[in-house]
């Protein structure tokens, strides 16, 4: 009985991903000269802006990817592998996943908030802080607002809060990673904005995506851990949805 009304579910999901994918949102347009993009996760920048950071690379802007925590938590109850282990092997999954996708090392940005526990009240924040103000940029992509994931909410939040420190105009987009298991049924398409990649840029973006998700820890599972099919396939559609946020 369980175990149908989960397939239920799942049916839901994937023909909600199918109606997203099949209608007609506005092209993104301009997102300013330099842009950073805000990761919970190491695996986030990926699923959600692969396609993004390509173009603004391609087309001469200056792209930035910070990942907010190590992943630590991703094998919790599963194997026992320690987290200083676990978070050093995602990172460097992060980076050659960034290495396939074009950007630069110097481009990606490592911090250490706890994995599950991403706030605003934590002393990375300050670190956060002066990255923002180092790199100026003038978009911030941030996970979408019905993530439905602590972390990924509090990333936006962190930001929001940044932002409205800063007196600089900073515009905010918010990209899809759990959206599509979580929110793909309640979108604003007043605020969709759709990145269509190149054939290039898509090969790209497939392989960046299974730069994290093939390598397994040693207990034989990815080093993300088992993530839902429906959003990984999602993410890996040949477009990238956006939404810029409400001032
Ligand atoms: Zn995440
Ligand atoms: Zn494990």
């Amino acid at each position: 009985m369980l175990g149908k009304l989960k397939d239920i579910i799942r049916l839901i999901r994937v023909l909600a991903v199918r109606l997203v994918a099949g209608c007609k949102a506005r092209d993104l347009e301009t997102v300013g000269e330099a842009v950073l993009v805000v990761a919970p996760h190491p695996d986030d920048e990926v699923l959600g802006c692969a396609g993004l950071v390509q173009r603004l690379l391609s087309t001469g802007r200056q792209a930035d990817v910070v990942i907010l925590s190590g992943g630590g938590r991703s094998h919790a109850g599963c194997c026992g592998i320690d987290e200083a282990s676990l978070v050093e092997n995602r990172r460097q999954l992060s980076r050659r996943a960034a290495g396939i996708i074009g950007l630069p090392t110097e481009r990606l940005h490592f911090l250490d908030y706890p994995d599950g526990g991403i706030a605003f009240d934590n002393a990375e924040t300050g670190r956060f802080r002066q990255l923002m103000a180092a790199l100026k940029p003038d978009s911030v992509f941030v996970p979408h607002r019905g993530e439905g994931w602590s972390d990924h909410l509090a990333a936006g939040e962190i930001v929001r809060r940044l932002t409205e420190e800063e007196k600089a105009s900073v515009r905010v987009f918010e990209y899809c990673v759990w959206f599509w298991y979580y929110n793909s049924w309640n979108i604003d398409w007043h605020q969709a904005r759709v990145l269509k990649m190149s054939p290039e840029e898509n090969r790209k973006k497939q392989q960046a995506i299974d730069a994290y998700v093939t390598p397994l820890a040693p207990c034989g599972r990815p080093w993300s851990g088992v993530l839902p099919r429906v959003f990984v396939n999602a993410c890996r559609w040949n477009k990238e949805l956006y939404f810029e946020a409400e001032k």
